[in-house]
């Protein structure tokens, strides 16, 4: 659609020129070309869509410096690196800083020498930041993760709510806000909360093509994960979510006694060792976090190849900025969850005993029954989440409901022996019994506990016997997902709701999802999917691997010596592209994406030695390459002092 554009904007050859970029993607060229010419904007765009390249083109192209509000302290280090290696001059202060390196990030600021600067919220709060952006030239706020200003969403920060502040005092200095998430109702309170009402909005679409979206019943879910980590993301780098710290912990020593690197990161660590676990996960290839949701926001490594979440999300919204985390670099990556009766079970009761009002816990209620819906449904995932953020979809054929749809069956008899067991236990019997009696009772088991309570002689019991454990689990699950029947208490009471009723009454029918053999096999192909096998690296020609593995060798060598994480040198797209193409002048090298004048001066030649070093098309297994006695001399790096 742009290519062969005349015009040749200030914009585009910035693009080429630094970022290395042929093109713009989506709606990045109108964004850009509006804040350039000093229009406010709201940016609504999934992680990944490329939301930097919009205040960072338009802070390089105007007077002055850009200001980056963001909340994410621990990685403004990693952005400053990031756009240093791309020769753009970037500081930024925060608490984390000294005061003589604080002095200096000022001076530059003053000076006219910075393009950008990073700074968190709360320093706004402070006179000298104010005075500070008084005295310099600014030629942009950006706002960063703006859906912290909306109480609605997942991720308040009180801070935020004084950024509406910025366009009283800096009425002249365009606004831009960018943000991930946005439900409508969090669109509208972003807008509202920055005065941004009047800027122009960009609401692109939230679909990420790339990431496979699964959900499975839970089983054994630490055996799952290792199940879904070994058959399919050996050597990934990966994202665990689990709601606890406890569960955090477990998992990571979990996965590490069974050969996989995995760090925990939860806000019982102190802040050394999350510091150190966050930075070997984005320095190291191949990590796996496992962490709490306090992990994750604005990670922007591109090469997370999968997120998976051993329980439950309190929210769609929150579960489709976690999942986003995942391939960010457009390649194919996957998201797993695995969720069962207890999660459910113990969400309601965090959400019973909350502290807030009543108004609050609806609040609550209602996301997880959103979070429900999605898990049960027998449409195509994408569909339904993006339905959520008010976009419609198409079936995608790359979710699991896609891929390996579940037949639907009408429930309503089960439905009514379950609603009618759950009905007596209740006013027959005025007790409170959770999912795993109401089954044992259904199937007609004679436990110790059926004996003690007398539950062989309710007339329903045996009745469900045609049905095994981990259907009628199914069944309640979706049961719960649909309202027709509620929990309860510390102990997951099952309850019936209002409409339970029409069930028992024969008024509604209640239509199941079969669970795909596949995934309901006892300790089978847990993953949920067995078609979506991903062949390890992708577009990579035959040979082209052993000299992929070779520039990797190389980039992990360059980044560990300059201290920065091996994107920041270059993207695994970028290596494969040069992979691929082996191109054997700097001319032809500049050519490929990814490849801007700042790092083709920096590294082109060692990025040619290294291709000459070892020719593809004689390409060797990889275990023989990189860097062992034989094929070269001398790996290029090792000459650099
Ligand atoms: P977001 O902040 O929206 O999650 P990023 O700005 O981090 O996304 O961009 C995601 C990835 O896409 C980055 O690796 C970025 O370098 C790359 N990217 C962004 N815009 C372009 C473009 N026009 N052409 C090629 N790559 C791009
Ligand atoms: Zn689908």
């Amino acid at each position: 659609m742009l290519e062969g554009d005349p015009r040749d904007s200030d914009a585009r050859r910035t693009l080429q020129r630094v970022f290395g970029y042929d093109s713009f993607r989506g709606e990045q060229q109108e964004i850009i070309e509006h804040v350039v010419a000093g229009g406010d904007a709201l940016v609504l765009m999934p992680t990944g869509g490329g939301k930097s390249l919009c205040y960072q083109i338009p802070a390089l192209v105007r007077e002055g410096v850009g200001v980056v509000i963001s909340p994410l302290i621990a990685l403004m280090q990693d952005q400053v690196d990031a756009l240093t290696a791309l020769g753009v001059r970037a500081g930024f202060l925060n608490s984390t800083q000294g005061i003589e390196e604080r002095r200096r990030v000022e001076g530059a600021f003053l000076a006219g020498e910075l393009d950008m600067l990073y700074l968190a919220p709360e320093r706004l709060r402070l006179d000298a930041t104010v005075r500070l952006l008084d005295r310099g030239a600014i030629s942009l706020f950006a706002i960063d993760e703006a859906h912290c200003v909306a109480q609605w969403g997942h991720d308040f920060r009180p801070d935020y709510l004084m950024l509406s502040e910025l366009h009283e005092r800096w009425p002249k200095v365009p606004r831009v806000a960018l943000t991930a998430t946005a439900t409508p109702a969090t669109h509208e309170e972003i807008a509202a909360r920055l005065n941004l009402e009047q800027a122009r909005h960009f609401v692109a679409s939230f679909d990420r093509p790339n990431i496979q979206y699964r959900i499975v019943p839970k089983q054994d879910p630490k055996k799952q994960l290792l199940q879904l980590v070994n058959s399919e993301h050996a050597g990934d780098a990966g994202i665990v979510y689990c709601l606890s710290r406890a569960s955090v912990e477990k998992t990571a020593e979990f996965l590490v006694a069974n050969g996989i690197t995995a760090l925990p990161y939860h806000a019982g660590l102190d802040a050394r060792t999350r510091e150190a676990n966050q930075a070997r996960f984005l320095r190291e290839d191949g990590v796996v976090m496992v962490a709490t949701i306090a992990f994750g926001m604005g990670i922007d490594k591109p090469d997370v190849r999968f997120v998976a979440h051993l329980d439950l999300p309190k929210s769609v919204e929150g579960y489709y900025q976690e999942t986003g985390r995942a391939g960010r670099d457009g390649l194919p990556s996957t998201a797993w969850l695995a969720y069962g009766l207890q999660d459910v079970v113990q969400q309601r009761k965090m959400i019973d005993d909350s502290e807030g009002d009543a108004a609050h816990r609806r609040r609550l209620g209602a996301h997880l029954d959103a979070m429900l819906a999605l898990c049960e449904t027998v449409e195509c995932r994408r569909v339904q989440l993006l339905a959520y953020f008010g976009q419609a979809g198409k079936p995608c054929g790359n979710c699991d409901t896609c891929l390996t749809p579940p037949a639907s069956w009408d429930g309503t008899v089960a439905a009514q022996k379950l609603l009618s067991t759950v009905w007596r236990l209740a006013n027959e019997r005025r007790q409170k019994f959770g999912a795993g009696q109401v089954i044992d009772i259904l199937r007609g088991k004679k436990t110790a506990k059926v004996i003690q309570f007398d539950h062989d002689t309710l007339s329903v019991f045996g009745v469900g016997a045609d049905l095994d454990d981990n259907a009628w689990r199914s069944v309640i699950r979706q049961l719960l997902a649909q309202r027709l029947v509620s929990v309860e208490g510390d102990y997951g009471t099952l309850v019936l709701t209002d409409e339970s009723g029409e069930v028992l009454g024969g008024r509604r029918q209640v239509m199941l999802r079969r669970e795909p053999e596949r995934a309901r096999a006892k300790s089978g192909d847990a993953s949920g999917s067995g078609k979506s096998r991903r062949a390890a690296p992708v577009d990579l020609p035959e040979g082209a691997l052993p000299v992929f593995e070779l520039l990797r060798a190389w980039r992990g060598a360059t980044a560990k010596e300059q201290g920065v994480p091996a994107y920041v040198i270059f993207h695994d797209a970028t290596l494969r592209e040069i992979a691929a193409t082996a191109p054997s002048t700097l001319a032809e090298l500049s050519a490929i994406s990814g490849v801007g004048e700042n790092k083709l001066a920096k590294y082109g030649q060692q990025i040619l030695d290294t291709l000459a070093g070892k020719d593809p098309s004689d390409a060797q297994p990889p275990e023989d390459l990189p860097f062992g006695d034989e094929p070269f001399d001398e790996p290029p790096f090792e000459d650099e002092p």
